[in-house]
């Protein structure tokens, strides 16, 4: 078997491609390196190539016969939230052009089976305690729309070609399942947090007059590992014959709040935080909590991990990048 990993020298891809690896599987990497780093891809070919590119569904088309690849996972996608308000040309341009040239690519060179990160921001700002796959999406930013429109890119190639797809709609995700392929950027809480710890300030927390127990945003954390377990658990049921769904949450089921994830930090360090406590943020949704009972019943894939252990996994790697 081999797999075209698109982004796979990003973090969430650089994660999957171990695991694949670790299973005696092929890999190529495809990668324009504009937020991944070669170091992360060892023991896997490595293909620079930015897939919005004008010539890149030949290209794409070239490497995945060559290869002989029989699936693709995609994960090279802009992801930041505020930038897609800002510039949602640019998201509509690589997220949904670059997709698109994938799916022409893999329809050429007779690819059947794609796996494609969607992500929780499909589903807005939606007022229910777990968020199933069947509550309709209405996702609020252009981030949360170009995965929306993706999955229904990928139902179409689906009706066009002899293509199999499954989308995984991903909530919170952090950790590190290998100190060398953790996430380095600082976009999100637990980074977020670390990072402003290492320069000697405090975190804040973005509202806590929410309708939550102690009034903090609710979000479901995901360890990156289980999540790229949840990618091999995709392959293989696209590989299987039964496969009534295409889109599948990847969670936990469990909620923590803002002041949760910060008291963790708290306790794996064995330090005292005091946040500050600022404005809301516009668009944060009080509580986004995954039901994970398709992807458990489907999929069979649940996560191992709870919030302490992505906490430490996190604040291991950050040690370990320091030396
Ligand atoms: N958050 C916060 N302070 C920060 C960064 C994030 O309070 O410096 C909150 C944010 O409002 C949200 C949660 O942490 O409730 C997770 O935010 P993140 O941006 O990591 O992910 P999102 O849920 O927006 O995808």
């Amino acid at each position: 078997m081999t797999t075209l990993v698109i982004g796979g020298a990003g973090y969430i891809g650089s994660h999957v491609v171990r695991l694949l690896l670790e299973r005696g599987e092929q890999v190529v990497v495809v990668d324009d390196l504009s937020t991944g780093y070669a170091e992360r891809v060892t023991g896997a070919d490595l293909v620079p190539l930015d897939v919005t590119a004008p010539d890149a569904v030949d290209k794409l088309a070239f490497h995945l016969t060559s290869s002989g690849a029989d699936s693709v996972i995609h994960f090279a996608a802009h992801k930041q939230v505020g930038e897609s308000v800002a510039k949602p040309e640019m998201y509509w341009h690589d997220n949904i052009g670059g997709l698109a040239h994938v799916l022409a690519a893999c329809a050429q060179a007779g690819v059947r089976d794609v796996v494609f990160s969607s992500s929780a921001a499909v589903y807005g700002v939606p007022d229910v305690d777990l968020v199933t796959e069947e509550l309709a999406p209405q996702p609020i930013n252009p981030y949360g729309a170009t995965k929306y429109v993706g999955e229904w890119m990928l139902a179409d190639a689906e009706r066009a070609h002899d293509m199999r797809t499954v989308a995984l709609r991903y909530f919170n995700v952090a950790g590190a399942g290998w100190p060398e392929l953790a996430d380095t950027q600082v976009m999100n809480l637990v980074p977020i947090i670390l990072d402003a710890l290492e320069q000697g300030r405090v975190p804040t927390v973005f509202g806590d007059d929410y309708d939550t127990p102690d009034g903090t945003c609710i979000r479901d954390y995901v360890h990156v590992l289980d999540l790229a377990h949840a990618h091999i658990a995709a392959l293989d049921y696209l590989r299987g014959e039964d496969r009534p769904h295409r889109v599948f949450n990847v969670g936990t089921g469990e909620g923590s709040s803002v002041l949760e994830v910060i008291d963790a930090v708290a306790r794996v360090k064995g330090i005292d935080i005091t946040p500050e406590i600022g404005p809301r943020r516009a668009g944060d949704p009080a509580r986004l909590i995954c039901s994970g009972d398709r992807i458990a019943q489907h999929l069979g894939w649940k996560s191992e991990h709870g919030l302490d252990d992505i906490v430490r996994s996190a604040v291991e790697a950050r040690a370990d990048r320091r030396g």
